[in-house]
């Protein structure tokens, strides 16, 4: 925890996690997926419409308010973005979609039934 200012101060939320878990959330998917040399930079801030967005220069950009969401959301949302980071474009083709379903399925499988819930 560095001394960084707090940009949002209503965040106190029993069952949020801290900022840092999901970077590190982010970085370990990075590196699963390949792209960690790509990710250039990750921000976590408030965003009105969307859960997350990624520049093809590797702009991670996250909505803080995935603090306060699921484990198994923050994964929907990160290897999302991560896929669109590893192929270079934003679109939502077959190969795109496919990808995000074997990454996600690629997770599940590492844990045991009933490791799931959270
Ligand atoms: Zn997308």
């Amino acid at each position: 925890m560095n001394g960084a200012p707090a940009s949002s101060s209503g965040d106190a939320h029993a069952d949020a996690i801290p900022r840092d878990v999901l970077i590190s959330e982010v970085r370990a998917w990075a590196r699963r997926m390949g792209v960690e040399n790509r990710l250039r930079e990750i921000h976590v801030r408030p965003m009105k419409r969307k859960w997350a967005s990624i520049s093809t220069r590797g702009r991670l950009t996250l909505n803080s308010d995935l603090l306060r969401q699921s484990a198994a959301f923050r994964r929907q949302v990160l290897v999302h973005e991560l896929v669109h980071l590893k192929l270079g474009h934003g679109a939502h083709n077959k190969l795109f979609r496919s990808l995000v379903r074997a990454y996600l399925a690629l997770d599940a499988s590492e844990k045991k039934p009933g490791d799931l819930q959270g």
